[in-house]
């Protein structure tokens, strides 16, 4: 068979949020790019179409309009300790640096110059429990989800006033880097379907290509050590072809790999109805006002686990857990106010803009969203009394370990505590839940000491929930100029890399968690800064 070639000066893998920026800025310079796409081409834009939309920053214009103190000094302390970047991780350090300093003029001012506005609150996720989190409210999600983020980006790109000098390629899997005298030169692969080989040409490649959280065999083979072992069910939540295959590619050209085991995979994950993948997955957003029990159907403690402090651990205590699984216990007036699904295909009125539509939510509950999961999901059953929950719960699994006494026991502490008042509170949630609802962003999404057993808020709803994959924090490691380097930092020549195959810049800014928010915005900021010096 003849293979294909083509020439350019730039060839990027990838055309996600950090291959399309990067293609903006190479064309902004006048070099010819080709942008090449494993998927088809309604996809492009990569995962950020599908995402929630949040971006992490420290001292925007939003945060000093609603009086909250922040500064890049803050943030940084804040994503060195998060993180737990030692003085050994110099790049992912130096990433982390340029990206809380650069993140408000580079990612912010850019996106409000292509008409992104955000919602009128940041929220505060991920405040931190034994180390300290996010101090303040950094998460500015944008009106539209990721859906409007992707469109304005990708709308950039093909309204380019160089558009000409740009080439799509998609259904391409590249497989290879070239490499001639020393340098990397080119991209090598095959169509799909078709199975036609082509080459590339170029002199620069950027690997924009994702992570490798959509290879489930990989999450597995680079499992964090404070998880203890990988559970028997892990849901996918990342995207299809983020499977590694160019990080083994820009290894074996050279370049180091870091930090694998740095993975943002998240706690509670429910099986898609509609799946696109093998074991697809949906991360719910967990209600803070359930009660998390194990598979026994004991409530996780001694330390009760809430969500929105620390998504690193939330994944570590469940793995710990027998059967490396959760269930969530609550009520229908819980679920109306709290329960809520990452991403833009669950947020319909944030998606489309749909102010009334999200403000009547706001105050009456989620209708829509409880019908959507409550009628389609194989991993929630609903009942009118706890034995009945439990015999419920018992036959989804078909095992029968749910203990009917564990979750009454677990119940009626947890509701006694309620009833005593707030001046009472001696439960880690119920204070927890206290402190969540001081700030406005979560006080409308938070109930006020709800009890479990309540006759006006049933029925009861269980959810069984499995860890679910996202994001790959670690990845090819890249200078502050996103070129790939190789042992002893030495850099590859013509090999560049930017999003989440990079770590989102240096092969792991976050370092081992993630503030939230880093990713979308370590796209922008790394396919930016890849594309004006590729
Ligand atoms: C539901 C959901 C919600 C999210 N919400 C948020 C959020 O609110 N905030 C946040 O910061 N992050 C969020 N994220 C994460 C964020 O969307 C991703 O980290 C980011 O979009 C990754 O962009 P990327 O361009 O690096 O990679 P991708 O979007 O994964 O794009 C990589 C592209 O490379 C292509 N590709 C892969 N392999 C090959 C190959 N061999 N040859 C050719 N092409 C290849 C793929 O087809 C794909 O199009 C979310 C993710 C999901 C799934």
């Amino acid at each position: 068979m003849r293979t294909a070639s083509h020439a350019a000066d730039v060839a990027i893998a990838g055309a996600g949020l950090a291959g399309v920026a990067v293609a903006i800025e190479a064309l902004d310079r006048g070099r010819r790019v080709v942008l090449v796409d494993r998927d088809v081409e309604d996809t492009l834009g990569g995962q950020a179409k599908d995402s929630f939309g949040g971006l992490w920053f420290a001292g925007s214009p939003l945060q000093r309009r609603r009086g909250i103190p922040d500064s890049t000094e803050l943030g940084f302390s804040d994503w060195l300790a998060f993180g737990e970047l030692q003085a050994s991780d110099a790049w992912p350090r130096a990433w982390a640096r340029a990206y809380v300093e650069r993140c408000v003029p580079e990612v912010h001012d850019w996106l409000v110059a292509l008409g992104i506005r955000f919602m009128p609150v940041p929220m505060w996720v991920e405040r931190g429990l034994y180390a300290p989190g996010n101090s303040v409210p950094r998460f500015h999600l944008v009106w539209g989800t990721g859906r409007a983020l992707a469109e304005r980006v990708v709308g950039r790109l093909l309204g380019h006033p160089r558009r000409s000098l740009l080439t799509l390629r998609f259904g391409h899997r590249v497989d290879a880097l070239v490499t001639r005298a020393g340098r990397v030169s080119g991209l090598r692969g095959v169509t799909e379907p078709g199975g036609e080989p082509f080459e590339i040409e170029c002199e620069s490649v950027v690997v924009a290509a994702g992570g490798i959280n959509g290879d489930i065999e990989r999450v597995r083979r680079h499992w964090h050590a404070d998880w203890s072992v990988p559970p028997r069910v892990i849901l996918n939540g990342s995207h299809r072809f983020a499977d590694g295959r160019l990080h083994d590619a820009a290894a074996a050209a050279g370049a180091s790999v870091t930090h694998l085991d740095w993975q943002w995979n998240y706690a509670a994950g429910i099986r898609h109805w509609r799946p696109r993948k093998p074991d697809h997955g949906l991360s719910l957003i967990p209600p803070k006002s359930a009660l998390w029990l194990n598979a026994r159907g004991e409530r996780i403690g001694p330390m009760p686990l809430v969500s929105g402090f620390d998504t690193h651990e939330l994944v570590a205590r469940i793995c710990r857990e027998p059967g490396g699984y959760s269930w969530q216990l609550l009520n229908r007036k819980i679920a109306l106010k709290e329960l809520a699904v990452s991403g833009a295909e669950f947020n319909p009125a944030i998606r489309d803009g749909k102010r009334v539509r999200f403000a009547r939510e706001l105050l009456f509950g989620n209708r829509w969203l409880y019908d959507e999961l409550t009628r389609n999901s194989e991993d929630i059953v609903l009942a009118a009394t706890l034995p009945e929950l439990v015999e419920r719960m018992n036959a989804l699994n078909g095992d029968g370990v749910v203990q009917l006494a564990a979750v009454e026991d677990a119940v009626s502490r947890y509701d006694a505590a309620i009833r005593r008042g707030p001046r009472f509170h001696d439960d880690e949630q119920l204070r927890r839940i206290d402190w969540l609802r001081r700030w406005p962003g979560d006080r409308v999404r938070t109930c006020a000491f709800q009890p479990i057993l309540d006759r006006r808020a049933g029925p009861l709803m269980a959810i069984r929930e499995f860890v679910i994959s996202r994001k790959s924090m670690g990845g090819i490691q890249t200078d502050l100029e996103c070129r790939a380097l190789g042992a002893n930092g030495r850099v590859i020549e013509g090999l560049f890399a930017a999003g989440e195959a990079a770590g989102f810049g240096g092969g792991g800014m976050n370092g081992k968690r993630g503030l939230e928010g880093t990713f979308l915005g370590g796209c922008i900021l790394s396919g930016r800064i890849a594309g004006r010096n590729a």
